[in-house]
């Protein structure tokens, strides 16, 4: 660990340390951290009659028929570069002054640079060049840094020299053990570091990225489980009967699918076992994921536990309460709603009782965690759609001294590797089958005006027949604002148009009040046509909704259209769904054909995958994770299991990270975490 101020560093001065700092860098270890975009390999010239194709070369040989000549007030520098081979290349300066007086006919030089044809020539534009067996003429993999500020890439580069004169790379200190090196089978950090700023050959880049990618992941894995309390809590989780469980299900309205059976017995496995369940339910919107948490927390409540439902809104918060209240509150289950805009004296009293264990069934937002909320007995923890769950709420239930079973609900497709790196050690139930007598959602694409009259002209049909329906407005990420003022358009635009129905309007900009106003009447069926933002996203259940138009649908992701969709065709009724397309770009197209196609979210999920590459959809930042800078969990899958196993490890042996030996792990969790784990360590 050298914490040398790079400020030490000729050629950094005050100006560019600052450049260096903004980027986060202050000391010798944070530049050695920063790494190559990017290799030149100038090892040894390529012979001229070899280089096929375009891409970089790197050559050498003798200047001829040079030609230097103004044209106006430009100019233009030509000459002709042969090697020994005898091959010969075409090399142009655009306003080349100072080249010509520097290039030599008949002399030496190297080149390197991107190869182009012109005219029958093989040529490279603006090449690099120095004397041959000049100092300049550098040889061997060049690493290729990106500029931080002021300070160049080709600065960077002679700056790890620097260091590395000062502080050889070479002897960099072992931060693992050598048993992890071993087991991981990885490089060395010494080795990792001087492969990737001064390679001798191109495998010690790849060896050496290896070894960074896994340390972060290692780091992130180790964070993880800390957080999830999986290690190091000694209190066993709470075992819960599941004798209660069927009599449930024989009061369901309908008999279970297999998958749905399945996850049951998964779920029945767990609560009775003596480790606190941490399971993942992935079901498609539809599916019948909240049946399965419904006769959970049944379960739960008929051996006395506390179970506690967590929604991502208000609005699904209050939805669940008045749906699955109903149920429950005629088997003699007590239930409660905690969201954050509620009166303090309704607030006061449902905490008391739930503090008294006069609630079995606490449903609500995040807020159901929050301060002031003190369990009885809780035996189980719900949540919905709520992929942050567990980075910090394991931990503040184990504050609290409970140590519940946690079963986190997904219609999102996350691919089983995905979901262990970011639950951590979790298992997962997949409910693929859905209900019997599920019509299929029937899904259109508009691509003009005409067909987009059509669409509409469908909807007045359906809300004649009685149906209600969903136009969703353009999705705008920038602005909330305009977001707001283009759905007030459309809701203005289907006012006129659908004049003799109840047409309202939900967006982002509205209070939590105005929200669930408009959404009780349209569940009440007092709203035919609700235009409205994609705030009505995930899990908005009306049955008797049976059509639903997507404007500017070429604005939202596949993943998300599909939520959007699976707000129709919940009930018996034949539904719509139409894709207005306002572009006509081959890619929108094909996005909405295969929204038309497909009904699978896991299929549509991969589609999406293809076209947006993986990034995007499951980024570590939508899960709460920290950022990672050199391991992507979706490229590095290998990596991850790995280091989830050897993370496991280390932690049974050393719960707390409190060994001697563990220390820099600590460290260096502690940094990738920042304040989230500081309660642990
Ligand atoms: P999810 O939460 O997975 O999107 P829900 O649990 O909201 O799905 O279920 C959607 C609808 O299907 C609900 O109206 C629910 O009552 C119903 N349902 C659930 N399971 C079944 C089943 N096995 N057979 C028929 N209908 C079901
Ligand atoms: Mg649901």
């Amino acid at each position: 660990m050298n914490d040398t101020p790079v400020e030490s560093l000729k050629g950094i001065g005050k100006q560019k340390s600052q450049d260096l700092a903004k980027a986060g860098i202050n000391t010798f270890q944070d530049l050695i951290y920063y790494l190559p975009k990017s290799y030149e390999d100038r090892r040894s010239p390529t012979p001229i009659a070899n280089i096929f194709g375009e891409g970089q070369y790197f050559v050498a040989g003798k200047v001829k028929n040079k030609r230097f000549k103004y044209m106006g007030r430009k100019s233009l520098l030509t000459f002709d570069v042969e090697d020994q081979g005898g091959g010969v290349l075409r090399v142009v300066f655009f306003n080349g002054i100072y080249v010509n007086n520097m290039i030599h006919q008949g002399d030496e030089y190297s080149f390197f640079g991107k190869i182009s044809y012109s005219g029958g020539w093989i040529q490279m534009v603006h090449p690099e060049f120095a004397p041959l067996g000049s100092h300049e003429d550098e040889r061997g993999i060049l690493p290729v840094y990106g500029d931080i500020g002021r300070v160049k890439g080709r600065q960077i580069r002679s700056l790890m020299r620097q260091i590395n004169s000062i502080d050889p790379l070479e002897a960099t200190e072992e931060w693992l053990e050598s048993s992890i090196i071993k087991r991981a089978n990885v490089c060395s950090t010494s080795y990792a570091l001087r492969g990737i700023h001064f390679p001798r050959e191109k495998k010690e880049i790849l060896e050496g990225k290896y070894r960074l990618i896994f340390d972060e992941l290692l780091t992130l894995e180790t964070g993880l489980l800390l957080i999830r309390g999986k290690y190091g809590n000694k209190e066993n989780g709470v075992i819960i009967s599941s004798e209660h469980m069927d009599e449930y299900v024989k009061r369901l309205p309908f008999t279970l699918t297999k998958d749905q059976k399945k996850a049951l017995n998964e779920i029945a496995g767990d609560l009775e076992s003596s480790s606190a369940m941490n399971r993942l339910i992935q079901g498609d919107v539809g599916s019948g994921k909240t049946a399965i948490a419904e006769i959970s927390m049944y379960a739960a409540a008929k051996e006395g536990y506390q179970s506690v439902f967590m929604a991502p809104t208000e609005i699904l918060a209050k939805q669940h309460y008045e749906s699955i209240g109903a149920s429950f509150q005629a088997l003699g289950i007590r239930c409660g709603l905690l969201i954050s805009k509620q009166s303090k004296k309704l607030r006061d009293r449902i905490l008391t009782d739930i503090a008294a264990g006069n609630i079995d069934v606490i449903i609500g937002t995040h807020a159901v965690l929050g301060e002031g909320v003190n369990y009885n007995k809780l035996g189980l923890v719900i949540t919905d759609e709520q992929h942050r769950f567990g980075v910090n709420q394991r931990q503040i239930l184990t504050e609290k001294g409970q140590n519940p079973n946690v079963m986190v609900m997904t219609a999102t497709p996350i691919p089983r590797t995905m979901a262990v790196a970011v639950y951590g050690d979790l298992d997962i139930s997949v409910i693929k089958s859905m209900p019997k007598g599920r019509k299929k959602i029937i899904t259109k694409v508009a691509k003009d005006k005409l067909e987009r009259n059509a669409t509409y002209s469908k909807v007045r049909d359906e809300l004649r027949a009685g149906r209600q329906g969903y136009v969703i407005a353009p999705l705008i990420e920038e602005s909330d604002a305009i977001e707001a003022s283009s759905a007030l358009e459309l809701y203005e635009e289907m006012t006129e148009k659908f004049s003799e129905f109840n047409v309202a309007l939900l967006h982002g900009r509205m209070t939590g009040d105005e929200k669930t106003e408009v959404m009780e009447e349209f569940y009440a069926g007092k709203v035919d046509l609700l235009v409205s933002t994609v705030v009505i996203e995930v899990g908005i259940n009306v049955p008797n909704a049976t059509v639903m138009v997507i404007e500017n649908s070429e604005r939202f992701g596949l993943a998300q259209l599909h939520q959007l969709r699976g707000r129709v065709g919940r009930g018996k009724f034949q539904s719509y769904c139409f894709l207005i397309l306002s572009s006509n770009s081959e890619t929108s197209n094909q996005r909405a054909e295969i929204m038309e196609k497909n009904s699978d979210g896991f299929v549509i999920a991969e589609e999406d995958l293809k076209l947006r590459g993986p990034g995007d959809i499951f980024g570590t930042r939508q899960h709460g994770l920290p950022n990672l800078r050199f391991a992507h969990l979706t490229k590095h899958v290998d990596v991850l299991q790995n280091s989830l196993k050897i993370a496991k490890d280390i932690l049974k042996d050393d719960p707390r990270l409190a060994k001697r030996k563990n220390r820099h792990l600590k460290d260096r969790v502690k940094r990738l975490y920042g304040e989230g784990v500081n309660l642990i360590l």
